[in-house]
Order: structure tokens, then C-alpha cells, then sequence
């Protein structure tokens, strides 16, 4: 990096932080917007970084365009997340080094640790797909484990929720790795009047909690909607804050992940 551009990329950190700070201090509710399955598409990646604001921005490792929009994301002062492909119940294919339930710990160990390095700047990870492998206790034992690993340290997990018997956000509690969920996904309906829709579902559950988290992803409809209501945020009544503020925030932990004293995990 240049010296005017690495003056440059100090100001604007410093830029945030005084922003952010101004912004705690209204203590208004807060959401995260994170666009996921970056990398594919370069024209749609490169647009939804465009986006004004602190949105958050998480990559598929192996994905063509990733290693180009990684560095086009961190240098407009995102933050970045390694979107790492877990098996499904259905039959989608997953890719290179896509973590699957026969590996066992030292191959799965390996591959999110080899995943996870192809994405520079990552400050955490989410689950691509994963209906299936989140719900195996043991498999989020070994990821939660490789991301407290020496390699990986400091690496949060937010957990995607693409299934509702997903168990890894409370094995993530457990260990006492920093870990979120996904409150809403913008987009499952491709269709504008849904997505805002779902945006709306999002403030609401904000308000609600004082913190929520949106998934969206790069699409023409969703992009173009995220433009609009990003514009909106002090009619919406709630500031967008990039993902590594859900940690300095008080929301407090689900009652259904709370440990019911005896070490184990009740699930609702
Ligand atoms: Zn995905």
C-alpha cells in the first residue's frame, strides 16, 4: 500500500470510529447488513460495496473475483467475513475444500483453516449452506475449536441459521467463542416489495432487541432496495453498524442458549 493510501485508509478509520462513536452515543437500535456469496459476480460484488454505509461483506473462499473484491472492500473501510461452504440436505454441490459430515476432525480442521486464509482481512466466519452440518454438535465442536486455534484466533462465527436445528451458535456459546446469528434473510423471494418487506422485519426485530442482523446477497433487487432504505436509516429509526459492534453492545444472549447450569445447552 502507498503512504497516501495507507494516510488515506487511516483517516477513514479514524473517520468510523469517531462516527460510530457519535453514533452509541444516541443509543439508538442497531442492525448489521451482511452480503454474502461474494466473489461470483464482479460487476454485482463490486456494486454492493458501492453501498454507502458499514455494511459487512463475506466471501467464498475459492470464488473467482474474491481475492480482487476482498481488497476493493477493505480499502472502502468494510468489514469482511470467509463465507465457508458446509454440506446440505440438498443435493447443491459445495465445492473445493467444502466441509462435509464424514470428515472427521483433523480433515475438517484443515480445510476451514486452508478456507478461511483464502480470504484476507477476515474478522470472522459464516456458514454457507451447512443445513445439515450445523446440526451436528460434534462438527461445530471441531469448527468452534479451529476458530479458538492458534491459526485462526480473534475469529468470530456468526451462524447463517439456514437451518432452525442449527446447534452451532450454542456450541459457539458454550466455548465461549464471540458468535451471533442471522435475525433475517432479505431475499429469499427475489422480488422488491419482499425484500422491503423483510428490511422492515429487520428494524422491527432492532428495536425489539437493540441489535439485528440481515443477510442478504449480491442481486440486482436486493442491491437496488439496500440503495433506497440505506438513504431512509433516521426515518427507520435505527443506525447500521458493520458486524463487530454486536459484541460491544448489550443484547443480551437468547434464554433459549443460556447454559442451564449443569454445562449442557437447553434448545427450544
Ligand atoms: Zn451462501
Amino acid at each position: 500500500m502507498s503512504i497516501l493510501r495507507r494516510f488515506f485508509h487511516y483517516f477513514f478509520c479514524l473517520g468510523m470510529i469517531i462516527f460510530n462513536a457519535g453514533v452509541w452515543a444516541q443509543d439508538k437500535p442497531a442492525i448489521a447488513i451482511i452480503i454474502d456469496d461474494m466473489g461470483y459476480d464482479k460487476a454485482l460484488g463490486q456494486r454492493a460495496i458501492n453501498l454507502p454505509g458499514a455494511l459487512t461483506f463475506s466471501f467464498l473462499p475459492y470464488a473467482p473475483f474474491t481475492p480482487e473484491l476482498v481488497e476493493n472492500a477493505f480499502s472502502h473501510g468494510k468489514e469482511v467475513l470467509a463465507h465457508i461452504p458446509m454440506q446440505s440436505f440438498e443435493p447443491k454441490k459445495l465445492g473445493k475444500d467444502g466441509l462435509t459430515w464424514a470428515m472427521d476432525k483433523s480433515e475438517l480442521t484443515q480445510k476451514l483453516i486452508t478456507q478461511i486464509a483464502k480470504v484476507p482481512h477476515a474478522i470472522g466466519m459464516n456458514n454457507h449452506m451447512g443445513s445439515l452440518l450445523t446440526q451436528d454438535r460434534e462438527a461445530m465442536q471441531w469448527v468452534v475449536a479451529a476458530l479458538q486455534g492458534s491459526t485462526t484466533e480473534g475469529l468470530f462465527f456468526l451462524d447463517s441459521r439456514t437451518t432452525k436445528h442449527t446447534v452451532a451458535e450454542a456450541v459457539a456459546v458454550e466455548s465461549g467463542l464471540a458468535t451471533a446469528r442471522r435475525d433475517v434473510f432479505f431475499d429469499h423471494t427475489d422480488d422488491e416489495q419482499a425484500i422491503k418487506e423483510q428490511f422492515q422485519s429487520l428494524v422491527s426485530l432492532a428495536k425489539e432487541q437493540g441489535f439485528a442482523i440481515g443477510i442478504g446477497h449480491p442481486k440486482s433487487k436486493t442491491l437496488k432496495v439496500l440503495f433506497e432504505v440505506l438513504s431512509q436509516l433516521d426515518d427507520y429509526g435505527v443506525v447500521l453498524v458493520p458486524i463487530s459492534q454486536r459484541w460491544v453492545t448489550k443484547r443480551p444472549i437468547p434464554e433459549s442458549l443460556q447454559s442451564s447450569g449443569d454445562g449442557s445447552v437447553s434448545y427450544k
